[in-house]
């Protein structure tokens, strides 16, 4: 296998190849093939090499690096689809660090791509770190006490997997706005009477859910939330029942002080219940 350093006149086979790269390792890059050649053009303008691999004066695959890291860092490598299993790759690799004149060079694959993990892996590359990016679609409020927080009346938490599965990927607001009011752990179980938060002993609550919820709010708004998951039945966070102020335990429809604060507000409540 020989191995030809490329100048600018191939950006445009390189940019083609890049192309075939980013679809075979399911990237999410979702550059044309004109953007692609200028990026190409800037690399090679800048402090990167290509170089294609050729077989019978055949381009069969084509790698870019960043000569100027220490080690060097091998950005892209690529070998054409029709030329896959018969051990190209490896010969490929060979012939670059010969050129290179080194035995020492980084690469980032993708985590999902476990084919060009077990290569890389198996020509005796080690893993040295993880590549992570915060990429959050939006930002979900949740009732604290569905993450684990311990901050029921009676000191227990809802955790709830379904909720933590359903969150996951997003940037959570957990709240529990009955504590954001100045309620203890543990305190007397609440109900609406008469539009009126009583404890069960007939003290008033009113004032510290109505005050929490209203934190809760502004933190709800502050973080920009796009959706808030929310306990079901309580007389805070309660989304489509609530107890009905008689402490039997019987059900009505209605919403808690700080769900119906949220609804009121424009952002979108979900009781925890109907989450799949
Ligand atoms: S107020 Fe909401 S978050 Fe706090 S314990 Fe009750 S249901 Fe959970």
């Amino acid at each position: 296998m020989l191995i030809k350093k490329c100048s600018l006149s191939d950006v445009e086979e390189l940019a083609q190849l890049n192309k075939q790269l980013i679809e075979d390792e399911k990237s999410d890059n979702t550059m044309n093939i004109e953007e692609l050649k200028a990026r190409m053009h800037g690399f090679l303008e800048n402090d990167y090499a290509a170089y294609f691999f050729m077989e019978e004066n055949k381009i069969i695959g084509y790698a870019l690096v960043r000569h100027t890291s220490n080690p060097m860092y091998l950005r892209q490598f690529y070998i054409d689809r029709n030329f896959r299993r018969q051990g190209k790759g490896r010969a490929a690799l060979k012939v670059l660090l010969k050129e290179l004149k080194t035995d020492k060079i980084d690469i980032e694959v993708l985590s999902w791509n476990e084919a060009a993990i077990k290569f890389w892996e198996s020509c005796g590359f080690i893993e040295r770190s993880r590549y992570m990016r915060l990429e959050k679609s939006e930002k979900i409020m949740v009732s604290a006490c569905l993450l684990g927080q311990k901050c029921k009346y009676n000191g227990g938490d809802n955790y709830s997997e379904k909720v933590i599965e359903y969150v996951k990927g997003h940037e959570v607001i957990p709240v529990c706005p009955e504590l954001e009011g100045g309620l203890p752990v543990p305190r007397k179980p609440c109900e609406i009477v008469q539009g009126l938060v009583m404890d069960k002993d007939g003290a008033c609550k009113d004032k510290q859910f109505r005050c929490g919820a209203e934190i809760c709010l502004k933190k709800a708004l502050d973080e920009k939330v796009s959706i808030a998951i929310l306990q079901s039945r309580s007389p805070s966070c309660g989304v489509k029942q609530i107890y009905d102020g008689s402490f039997s335990g019987k059900l009505i429809e209605g919403r808690g002080i700080f769900a119906s604060l949220l609804s009121d507000n424009g952002i979108k409540v979900l009781d925890a219940e109907d989450i799949e």
